[in-house]
């Protein structure tokens, strides 16, 4: 395990743990029974919790971690400042949601924990998508004129 934030606190950790374990119950996984829980903490100090939600027509289904984040968003929440996420193994997000994520928080924290409250990992976001490509690209690209 990585060295835990300086700014995550022992209670937010654990607050945000305890709703990522409670959004996992939620998850829709009949296809692959691989729930996800995420709890994603905003710079309003506000928490969005999602699940992956499987449909049957499987490109339709969306992760838990994208789940919170297009929450937060759709509350007017634009800048994310840490999430957890629970799997039964501490698995990493994947790709999609990495990109997702770097939108509104590139420096963001990250969180991997199991079902018993464990964290498996925490680190901060650039570390999963290293030089991740955000809106600072498009807006260079622009001022650049190309
Ligand atoms: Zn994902």
């Amino acid at each position: 395990m990585r060295e835990p934030s300086q700014d995550m606190t022992e209670e937010l950790r654990h607050q945000l743990i305890v709703a990522a374990l409670r959004a996992r119950e939620r998850a829709y996984v009949p296809y692959s029974g691989y729930p996800v829980g995420a709890a994603l903490l905003t710079d309003t100090g506000a928490v969005y919790t999602g699940c992956n939600i499987e449909i049957a027509s499987y490109g339709a289904t969306v992760c838990g971690e994208r789940t919170a984040a297009f929450k937060a968003v759709s509350e007017g929440e634009r800048v994310f400042r840490a999430i957890a996420i629970v799997t039964s193994n501490g698995a990493a997000p994947c790709g999609i949601c990495r990109q997702v994520l770097y939108e509104f928080g590139p420096s963001m924290t990250v969180m991997l924990a199991t079902p018993d409250g464990e964290i498996t990992w925490e680190g901060p976001l650039s570390d999963l998508l290293p030089l991740g490509f955000g809106p600072h690209e498009l807006a260079e690209g622009q001022r650049a004129g190309s």
